[in-house]
């Protein structure tokens, strides 16, 4: 069993009222351990002690700043395997990818803010003889919520920035998924960084989130996860006027025409609905066909679906480990059940992956592939976040833009075809934050990242964050 502590001015403590929540193993089936099932006095000590901490991070030079980054950097990479294992074991998600993907980039989160806090600038104006400048000024205690997709990933997306440009943090990672951010605190702890700057504070949305963001020595709130807890998150804040970030759900549409690079167009289309199990806020689970290359598509598509190695995580062939918890398993199969209501044809997958051995209960789920439905049903239109992938046919580039479109969300979408013009009317007419041309998730840490419609409102990314974690003040001096 596990044990997970929260971080409290750089001390490693248990909730106050002493009571814990259990998180699970997803390939197991089975409880993993346990994490602080804090509340609002956890949070309103967590909070004081970032009050106490800011003026001493925010007089740091940003080199400073930078070094300390550096350091938490360097203490993850120390410990890059035992991190990979236990992201995979609490998420489900292969430990090659953990290993590849989750913790490399945690890494370089921290690493890339270390640098862009030294870069980043304001701007000045000279008008006639007054000069205008621009100060940005850290905000003070800043919240940093996360989900469970990519836990230590996405964790440290929001805290890196929010430290860099000065603030102290308070951030609740998801408490589906508490172990890396429990180990990142230990790590922070004995490293000494120091104190009260980065506060992790562990436990559920109600107990631990909603006085978060409602506390009033919190100057801003930056979230990843669901749009319904966006929402609410969003009018909690509202009458006290925080500066929110909210990056939330998607239904991402993958346009396929007939002249693209058609093997790479279908591993790519592959990865980019079946990495991490589906459940990546930018996989493309609606993919969008030119009839003339539909059928061929189809086949070709399902054949490569079903080559992927669904099983244990431990295995360094597998391709695709369980979804993160029984409820979203229960969640996605009930999308699938709905989906064949709807009149949808189950192309491969659809059922419960019977995994053998220690993953014998695990929640797995096959690589699903449905064809058959409209664009505007349900299954099309609500995100289900996991190995679930649809096809819908296309005759013209206008329809395929429409129904591109046709979504109350809008984070990102990718496009292919050897037509450099069309990718560029793509690029513009698309209603979302992010859109890829002939690639998937090419990702530049400077670029900005964020969604449109009820997928988010805000930037991540480079100064884009640095901006959204300053205050900035104009100074105009006029020289007679
Ligand atoms: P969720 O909304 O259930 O939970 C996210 C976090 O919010 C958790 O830490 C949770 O404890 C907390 N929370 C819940 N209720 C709260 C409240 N009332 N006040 C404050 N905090 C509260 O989301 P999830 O299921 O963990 O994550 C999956 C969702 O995240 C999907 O919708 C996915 O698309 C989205 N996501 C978006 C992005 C993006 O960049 N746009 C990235 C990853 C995941």
């Amino acid at each position: 069993m596990q044990s997970v502590l929260n971080l409290i001015d750089g001390k490693l403590v248990p909730a106050t009222e002493g009571g814990t929540l259990p998180f699970f193993e997803p390939a197991a089936g089975a409880v993993l351990g346990n994490a602080p099932d804090s509340g609002a006095a956890d949070v309103a000590n967590a909070i004081e002690a970032a009050r106490h901490a800011f003026p001493f991070w925010s007089a740091l030079s940003a080199q400073e700043r930078g070094r300390w980054l550096r350091r938490l950097a360097t203490s993850i990479s120390d410990n890059l395997e035992l991190m990979a294992e236990a992201e995979s074991q609490n998420t489900g998600k292969p430990r090659s990818v953990a290993r590849s993907v989750d913790i490399p980039r945690s890494i370089l989160n921290f690493e890339f803010f270390a640098d862009v806090a030294t870069q980043f600038a304001s701007e000045s104006h000279a008008s006639g003889d007054a000069i205008h400048y621009t100060l940005r000024k850290p905000l003070g205690v800043v919240g940093a919520i996360s989900p469970w997709n990519l836990p230590l990933y996405l964790f440290t997306w929001k805290i890196a920035p929010a430290l860099a440009a000065g603030n102290c943090v308070v951030a609740k990672p998801s408490e589906i998924t508490p172990l890396t951010a429990g180990l990142l605190g230990k790590l922070a702890s004995e490293m000494g960084f120091p104190a009260g700057v980065l506060n992790i504070v562990h436990g559920s949305g109600p107990r631990v989130g909603s006085p978060l963001v409602t506390h009033p020595d919190v100057k801003a709130v930056t979230f990843t996860g669901s749009t319904a807890t966006g929402r609410a998150i969003s009018e909690a804040v509202a009458k006290d006027f925080k500066k929110v970030s909210l990056e939330m759900g998607g239904k991402n549409a993958t346009i396929v025409f007939a002249d693209c690079d058609f093997d790479r167009t279908l591993s790519e289309c592959v990865r980019a609905g079946f990495s991490n199990q589906g459940q990546i806020c930018l996989c493309g689970s609606r993919i969008l066909v030119e009839r003339s290359l539909f059928d061929k598509f189809t086949q070709g598509f399902v054949e490569r679906v079903q080559r992927l190695r669904v099983g244990d995580p431990d295995d360094e062939a597998t391709d695709q480990g369980a979804v993160v918890s029984e409820t979203h398993f229960k969640k996605v199969m009930g999308y699938l059940e709905f989906a064949r209501k709807e009149g949808g044809k189950i192309l491969c997958g659809g059922q419960r992956f019977a995994a053998r051995g220690r993953c014998a209960k695990g929640w797995f789920i096959e690589p699903t592939v449905i064809t058959g439905l409209k664009n505007d049903c349900r299954t099309n239109q609500e995100e289900i976040f996991g190995p679930v992938v649809t096809l819908v046919p296309f005759d013209t580039e206008n329809e395929a833009l429409g129904l591109a479109n046709q979504s109350v969300y809008g984070l990102a979408a990718s496009v292919w075809t050897a037509d450099a013009g069309r990718l560029h009317r793509f690029g513009q007419g698309l209603e979302v934050g992010m859109v890829w041309g002939n690639c998937w998730m090419v990702r530049d840490l400077r670029t900005p990242f964020g969604g449109v419609k009820q997928s988010g409102l805000g930037r991540e990314g480079g100064f884009e964050a640095m901006r959204f974690f300053t205050e900035s003040k104009n100074v105009c001096i006029q020289v007679r």
